[in-house]
């Protein structure tokens, strides 16, 4: 659905396994900005894939679908996510844009 610039777009992020709550976003095209915020209200920070692989157990790598991702996505920013069920999310800021961007509800599963 096209949007105009400048307009901020806010969307609730939601757990892909149980549908909870993960984060609320606000989407901005010109000047590009997200931001997500926790339900407890303080700023995510997004981690750059190469740091995050490099945090990864080493031993565990080939097994881990953390890792594979990570390695798909080397040169993104990365978004770690949790529901309050403990469901952990990894989502690169360009498809959690892409997710802000077609969501047709309030909500949109990332
Ligand atoms: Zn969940």
């Amino acid at each position: 659905m096209p949007f105009g610039p400048g307009l901020v777009i806010r969307r609730q992020l939601l757990c892909p396994v149980c549908g909870t709550l993960l984060a609320d976003a606000a989407y901005r095209r010109l000047p590009p900005n997200l931001t997500l915020r926790a339900a407890d209200g303080t700023i995510m920070q997004p981690t750059s894939a190469a740091v995050l692989l490099a945090q990864l157990q080493p031993g565990a790598r080939s097994e881990d679908p953390r890792a594979r991702y990570v390695e798909q996505n080397l040169g993104e920013l990365v978004y770690e996510l949790r529901c309050v069920a403990g469901h952990q999310v990894l989502r690169t800021m360009p498809e959690i844009v892409r997710r802000i961007r077609t969501a047709r509800g309030h909500g949109t599963t990332v």
